[in-house]
Order: C-alpha cells, then sequence, then structure tokens
C-alpha cells in the first residue's frame, strides 16, 4: 500500500566513530540536523531524527586490544558517551542505532546479499596502497610524497582477496538520478562537485576483510566481514527497518536528508545511491552538506587550548548559546572557523544584547507603566508588516537548509521591535493608550520571536514564553498559524526575571 509521505521529514547525521569521544565537529552536525528536524515538526509535519555509532572495524579492535578488553565492551565504553552529549545540547533524536545492534547486523547482511545477488559484488584480487588511519585504499594519484593525503603518514602495500562492489557500473545510473533531481545536494555547489567526480570515472571499491574478525560477516562467504561502507552507511536504511521491519522501512524510505560534512560527500553522494540502486531501493531524496568548524588553535580555550569538548562550552556559554552559535555563525556548507573569543562576541550581540535586552525591557516597561499586564497588540502596528517579512524570510531559509540565514531573518524582527521601542520611548511616557499600544505591540513581536527562535534556543524561547503570561510548550505551536500578527491575547502577566542572557 502506498504511504502518504507529504507530511513527513526525516534526517539523519552521520553515526560516530568510537574511536573518540564527542568532539565540536560531530556536535556541529548533529545540532544543525537537530535544529531544522524542530523547524519540521514546528510547520507540524512528521518528523524523525535518526543519529548513532558506528563501531565495527579495525581501529575500534586496535583501540580494544591495547585495553586488553573486546572490542564491544570498547564500543559499549564510548557509545553513551554519544547518547549523553546529545541529551545535554537537546538534541530530538527520535532513534539512535549502533552497528552492534542486531537490526543493524540483519538489514547489512539483506543489502550485501542483495547487491550480491544483482551480479554488483564479485570476489577479485585488491593490490595498493592502505592507510590504516583511514580504513581506505588510496591510489598511486591520490597520495601525497607517497604518504597518505589525510594523515600524511605512509601507507602500506596491500595484496588480497577482497569482495568489491562494481561502482564503475553506476556512472551513468548515477548522473541520470541527478539530472533528475537536481536540488538533491544542498548547497548547490557540491552538486557540481558530486558530478564532477562521478565524470572522472568510478572506481570499484572493496567491500570486505578477510583479516579482520570485528564485523558483519558476509551471508554467502563467512571468512569475510563487511568492510566499512556497506556497515556504516547501511545504518541510514537499517534504523529504519531494512531487513528487519519491512514495512516500516517503506513508510519511512528514502529520508528527505543525510546531514554530513563536506569529507564523506563521495561515500554518501556516489557510493551509497549505487549500492541501494544495486538493490532496487530509491536513493535517499537529499544530502546537506556541511563544512568544516575548524578551531582556532590556542586561543579556544582560556585554560589548555586542546581539543574542543561542546559539554565544556554548555557550561560557559549554557546550552542555547552554544547552539545559536553554531548555527548562527557559519552559512551551512561553507567552512567556520572556532574561537572562544567569536563564541563570547556572537553570545553578546545577538543574544545579551539584542534578544535579552529586547524580553528584558519589554518586561521592565509593562512592569512600570502597564501595572504588570501585557496590553494587546494594534492590528494595523508597523511592527505588523516587518515580522510577515521575518516569517517569511525566516520560512525560506529553513527550508534551503541555511539556519544562519534563518536566524538572521528572525532577528530582523528583535532588531526592528528594539528600534520601534527606541523611537517610541515608552519608559517615558504616562501610563495610558500610548503607551499600552507600543507595548502591546513589542509583546506580540517578541511573542512570535520565540516562536521563530525555538528550534535553535528551546529551552530560553520557554522561558521568555512563560515570561510573558503564555501557557503551554512552543514545541507545541503551529507555522505559519501561531505566527501571524495578533495572536497575543492581553491581560495576561508579564514577569522579567534574572537576565536570560547575562554578559559574558
Ligand atoms: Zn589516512
Amino acid at each position: 500500500m502506498p504511504h502518504d509521505t507529504s507530511n513527513r521529514f526525516s534526517a539523519t547525521t552521520p553515526i560516530y566513530y568510537v574511536n573518540a569521544k564527542p568532539h565540536l565537529g560531530h556536535a556541529y552536525t548533529t545540532i544543525v540536523a537537530d535544529a531544522v528536524a524542530r523547524w519540521h515538526r514546528l510547520l507540524g509535519e512528521d518528523v524523525h531524527l535518526l543519529t548513532g555509532t558506528d563501531e565495527h572495524g579495525l581501529k575500534i579492535q586496535q583501540a580494544a586490544d591495547a585495553e586488553g578488553i573486546s572490542p564491544k565492551q570498547f564500543a559499549d565504553k564510548i557509545a553513551p558517551l554519544f547518547e549523553q552529549a546529545w541529551q545535554r545540547l537537546d538534541i530530538t533524536n527520535d532513534d539512535f542505532i549502533r552497528t552492534t545492534e542486531a537490526r543493524h547486523r540483519v538489514g547489512v547482511q539483506k543489502l550485501l546479499q542483495a547487491c550480491y545477488d544483482a551480479g554488483d559484488i564479485e570476489l577479485d584480487v585488491y593490490r595498493g596502497q592502505y592507510c590504516v588511519a583511514c580504513e581506505a585504499y588510496f591510489v598511486e594519484e591520490e597520495l601525497v610524497n607517497g604518504n597518505c593525503p589525510i594523515h600524511q603518514r605512509p601507507t602500506t602495500y596491500v595484496e588480497e582477496e577482497n569482495y568489491f562492489f562494481r561502482l564503475s557500473r553506476f556512472e551513468q545510473r548515477l548522473l541520470d538520478w541527478y539530472a533528475k533531481h537536481p536540488d538533491a545536494i544542498k548547497p548547490s555547489h557540491r552538486m557540481n562537485e558530486v558530478i564532477g567526480f562521478i565524470k572522472t570515472g568510478l572506481n570499484d571499491f572493496s567491500v570486505s576483510r578477510k583479516s579482520l574478525t570485528w564485523g558483519i560477516p558476509l551471508p554467502w562467504d563467512d571468512k569475510h566481514v563487511a568492510y566499512v561502507w556497506f556497515d556504516a552507511l547501511a545504518n541510514y536504511i537499517t534504523a529504519h527497518g531494512y531487513g528487519s521491519n519491512d514495512e516500516q522501512f517503506s513508510s519511512r524510505w528514502p529520508v528527505d536528508y543525510h546531514f554530513i560534512g563536506k569529507d564523506i560527500i563521495r561515500f554518501h553522494c556516489v557510493y551509497w545511491p549505487a549500492m541501494l540502486m544495486s538493490a532496487g531501493i530509491e536513493p535517499p531524496k537529499g544530502w546537506a552538506v556541511g563544512g568544516w568548524l575548524l578551531v582556532g588553535g590556542e586561543k579556544m580555550s582560556k585554560t589548555t587550548g586542546n581539543v574542543v569538548n561542546p559539554l565544556d562550552l554548555i557550561d560557559e556559554i549554557g546550552v542555547d548559546g552554544f547552539r545559536y552559535y553554531v548555527l548562527a555563525e557559519t552559512p551551512y556548507g561553507n567552512d567556520g572557523d572556532f574561537t572562544y573569543e567569536g563564541l563570547t562576541q556572537r553570545y553578546n550581540s545577538d543574544l545579551a544584547n539584542n534578544l535579552g535586552n529586547l524580553a528584558a525591557r519589554v518586561a521592565t516597561v509593562v512592569e512600570k507603566k502597564c501595572g504588570g499586564i501585557g496590553p494587546k497588540p494594534n492590528p494595523s502596528s508597523p511592527l505588523a508588516k516587518i515580522a510577515s517579512e521575518a516569517v517569511a524570510a525566516t520560512t525560506a531559509a529553513w527550508a534551503e537548509v541555511q539556519p544562519s540565514r534563518a536566524l538572521d531573518a528572525t532577528w530582523s524582527l528583535i532588531r526592528a521591535t528594539n528600534s520601534h521601542l527606541e523611537q517610541n520611548e515608552p519608559w517615558k511616557m504616562e501610563p495610558g493608550a500610548a503607551v499600552d499600544e507600543v507595548m502591546g505591540d513589542a509583546l506580540e513581536a517578541l511573542r512570535i520571536v520565540t516562536i521563530l527562535a525555538n528550534p535553535a534556543l528551546p529551552n530560553t524561547t520557554q522561558e521568555i514564553w512563560s515570561r510573558i503570561g503564555l501557557t503551554g510548550n512552543v514545541i507545541d505551536l503551529r507555522i505559519p498559524r501561531d505566527v501571524a500578527w495578533g495572536g497575543y491575547p492581553g491581560g495576561t502577566k508579564v514577569v522579567k526575571g534574572d537576565p536570560l542572557f547575562p554578559r559574558r
């Protein structure tokens, strides 16, 4: 039975390799995916957000050996660190898949078998250069002075019997598919990169290892285990029930977006759709490709200047402060450079001085001039048009997976409302109709802002909502219904409270 997918929105983050603890790069992609998912929930869509951990492979085996424990024990120590980090960052993932789960194993084996039955996986001998750290083969032209281009370390010559996926057969099929789906990759310049890569000609890639035991055995030859791509990429379908719950799978696949970093674009936008085509599965609807969030050397930390742990930044600047920085600072798709100064500056300018200041001054004036009771907005307020433009621009930018532009559009309403207050100076007026009109409009603008900014600032927007006397949860509101001008009921108690964003 065909399923109605028009009201669904489904997104994935990469699954993170458990050879490292959660760091800023992991947090970056995950926060962006979460904010986009939260936006789509506000649109009233049936949203599913998937994340998880990648737990097989040589590096995990080696790390476990070094600690004298089993690879599964090693993975069991690290995977919860990711789950805990995402809880602390208010990531609203609906599922967390670990590649050591049974549902993943059966799905990977089903996918491998489907590609094998299609004739696209064949036994061959691999000869070439291999980087252990990458777990990847390189052709001679890719090496830099004989070293791995990523790790700048010597690669090793390897000759072994592998099963290969015949990626070389998929050039035209991939080009045809992308021609029919020209907006599948965001931002669009990444699409050009993918098409260019396909046109240079595609090489078959190895899908198995005989030398490794920490992995999923091939269903037709258990002397081999699945190697990296068929194991890791498959999480996107196994989590949705491929191989374990086919009815659920058909109702949830294809997903709307794989959120990925630019370094894994080839595997996600070339290998993965080809693997799916071979198995008779539709490729995902889209990919949202982010740049790298670089770390500006030791300037980052006041103390050690080492690896950026996102949880330390939460202690410094709050969950919402950190989320906002990640979303607002760098246009998604470009590289960003993380610095501690940049974090503080962004926090002070946008949160403390703009949103925090607006909330505080509205509450102060309402308390002094309106008896602490919020007045109704004016239907023909000059802010009404600005609000509706901000809603439209915010909506368009989230649809393009551009959180920085979306937040800038939302902040245009905050800036306009602060200017409106400065022009009218209600704090100098006597209590009465004139001050009520200005403050009713400011409250209404603030109400709309709390809804629009909720995907970035889930905690503080809820706090503002309560302080301006409104009940219920912001996440239960709906766009566009609840962001139309005139929704603030008036007559509710407004409280000031502690500063939402104390200056740093
Ligand atoms: Zn390498």
